[in-house]
């Protein structure tokens, strides 16, 4: 099978007890029925404790009771308990592929790393340079799958175009979310007539557009209402979208004068959310919805990090961007209430997210 994935993939090790945020406390993981049937049969005390550890949540899926929101195989160290005493080939289904995600494709898949890694945030933003993407065999055998084939071809052109587009710095950074955004909603229309998208890098997509300032402000209320309804995977989001809404006029105007100088950062954001959503269209054709994520993403992560106190380093910017990640994506509730709201609110049309972009 062909798997793409982004140039800095292969050069991911998990720094395990250095890490500064481990992946093992905040939410509960989900133990595979393979690895929860291993578990069962477990001699020792550690055999003991992995039947002791795992229960059905109300979701029906077998999962390790966090304590206190750790893992309970996360030791003091931060080292895991269960690789340390059964080695890493007993580790389940989730902790063997995290922070890896993977979007499989039938014939091909896509393969990347999540954000809300600390090491994966790190290597995503090592290097100023456009993000580049490799495709190798790996042996594995295609996989059936009921994807439209028409549907599939028209994403796949339309997604190199996306990133592109997404990619072409003789343009700002707001003028490229704008283009990519009117550009999903073009290919949208071309799916629903169910028509291979065949839609050059056209100078229509980053023409000037009217915008309305007031229209802007709405949009932002409604994305934070929406971010403040969510699941709190980490007690300080409250506090930071407080910030985020309160940012003085000065602090957005200095704030504005560092992105000018690290536009490649929000770049980088938006290939990563784009890779990663992008193709997941195959599966309902809605990708007008995954563009819109995209951008809310971005537009979200920029104002938080503009509430920074120190937002002029950029590990602080890469930290404010990694902690919107974890909230988000990695709570599958959160995931699907913002869904919902792109998709039921008229404030998050594609006209509401550039009125705000164009501010
Ligand atoms: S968050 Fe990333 S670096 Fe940290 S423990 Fe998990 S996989 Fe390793």
């Amino acid at each position: 099978m062909k798997n793409t994935y982004p140039y800095y993939y292969k050069d991911f090790t998990c720094i395990a007890d250095k890490c500064p945020d481990t992946c093992c406390a905040g939410w509960q993981i989900v133990v595979d029925s393979e690895s929860a049937g291993k578990y069962s049969c477990a001699g020792g005390e550690i055999g003991n404790k992995l039947r002791r550890s795992m229960a059905v949540d109300s979701d029906g899926d077998t999962v390790f009771v966090s304590q206190n929101g750790r893992c309970p195989f996360l030791l003091e160290s931060n080292l895991c308990e269960i690789y340390t005493e059964l080695g890493k080939e007993s580790l389940c289904k989730t902790c063997t592929l995290f922070p890896r995600h993977i979007t499989h494709l039938g014939s091909r898949k896509e393969t990347g790393l999540s954000l809300s890694c600390p090491e994966a945030a790190r290597l995503i933003f090592s290097s100023s340079e456009p993000i580049s993407f490799e495709t190798a065999e790996d042996g594995a055998m295609p996989e059936p799958n009921s994807i439209d084939p028409t549907l599939y071809f028209t994403l796949v052109k339309a997604q190199k175009t996306a990133i592109n587009i997404l990619q072409n710095r003789d343009f700002a950074i707001a003028q490229r979310l704008i283009a990519f955004v009117r550009f999903c909603d073009r290919v949208q229309q071309e799916i629903r007539a169910k028509k291979i998208a065949d839609v050059a890098v056209a100078a229509e997509f980053f023409a000037p557009v009217p915008f309305s300032k007031v229209k802007a402000e709405n949009t932002l209320k409604k994305c934070f209402e929406t971010l403040e309804c969510l699941e709190k995977l980490d007690v300080r989001w409250n506090a930071e979208l407080e910030s985020a809404k309160n940012i003085t006029p000065e602090k957005s105007k200095e704030f504005r004068k560092i992105l000018s100088e690290s536009e490649w950062e929000a770049e980088h954001l938006a290939v990563y959310f784009t890779f990663r959503y992008f193709m997941t269209a195959a599966f309902d054709g809605k990708l007008a919805e995954k563009a819109k994520f995209t951008v809310l993403s971005v537009i979200a992560c920029l104002i938080l990090q503009a509430a920074l106190p120190d937002f002029s380093q950029k590990s602080a910017r890469i930290e404010a961007a990694r902690r919107y990640s974890k909230e988000v994506e990695h709570s599958a509730e959160n995931m699907a209430a913002v869904t919902l709201a792109i998709k039921k609110s008229r404030c998050f049309g594609s006209d509401n997210l550039i009125n705000i972009l164009s501010r």
